[in-house]
């Protein structure tokens, strides 16, 4: 137990270095990495037994930093994915195995830390006592875990890209077979949705920037 404790501080301040503040997140999110991690049998994430490891994770705050920080799994890598869901929740898959668990935080944990914080006279201010009762309360209190069956596509998994094809509106190239066949055109997701952002050079959207570019299909990366 005393172990697990040193493992969890180490964690933790490695996770607020990276992240930059201490707070709930970092602690529910070390909490949660710690807890997938032993779940698939994982002990070194960075070493040989975490190389099949992807994360999904389901919300795009202050705990994800700390899943990163503590399992070295990271979107350029494609071992980690963010599902923007706005729920705390994360799912750790082996995909060489298949095994995966999803975990999430309890609905009444704020109201059931915040209890505890309360009764909590010593300590230096409010937020102390809230993370101090985060981090000390029992694991089945914080987190629920269970295991489930996750169909990973092969153009989401790590290694060289599947296709790259030219968006015939933009021009720019868009890799594993995100694009997207709408107007009888090969369009990126942006250009299909008109999405997200426009491009600004003549201060209006742009238009037919690529219409000699034929979106074409190419293998491996461009
Ligand atoms: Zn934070
Ligand atoms: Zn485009």
């Amino acid at each position: 137990m005393e172990n697990a404790d040193a493992d969890f501080q180490r964690l933790l301040d490695e996770a607020v270095k990276f992240h930059g503040h201490l707070c709930g997140g970092q602690v529910i999110g070390v909490r949660m990495a710690m807890a997938g991690l032993r779940e698939l049998g994982i002990k070194e994430p960075r070493g040989k037994e975490g190389r099949d490891l992807v994360i999904f994770v389901e919300i795009d705050r202050c705990a994800t930093d700390a899943i990163i920080s503590v399992t070295g799994r990271t979107p350029g890598k494609r071992s980690l994915k963010m599902l923007d869901y706005g729920k705390m929740a994360a799912t750790f898959v082996n995909v060489g195995t298949g095994k995966a668990v999803r975990i999430s935080v309890r609905a009444d944990l704020d109201e059931k830390v915040r209890r505890i914080a309360r009764a909590n006279e010593t300590a230096e201010s409010e937020e102390a006592a809230y993370l101090a009762a985060l981090a000390a309360m029992p694991e089945e209190e914080v987190l629920k875990i269970g295991r489930v069956i996750v169909n990973i596509r092969p153009r989401d998994l790590p290694g060289k890209p599947l296709s790259s094809v030219i968006c015939e509106r933009c021009g720019e190239a868009v890799r594993d077979m995100r694009e997207v066949y709408r107007w009888g055109r090969i369009l990126c997701r942006p250009c299909a949705d008109r999405q997200t952002y426009y491009a600004l050079e003549d201060g209006r959207p742009a238009t037919g920037a690529s219409r000699t570019s034929r979106g074409r299909v190419r293998k491996g990366s461009a």
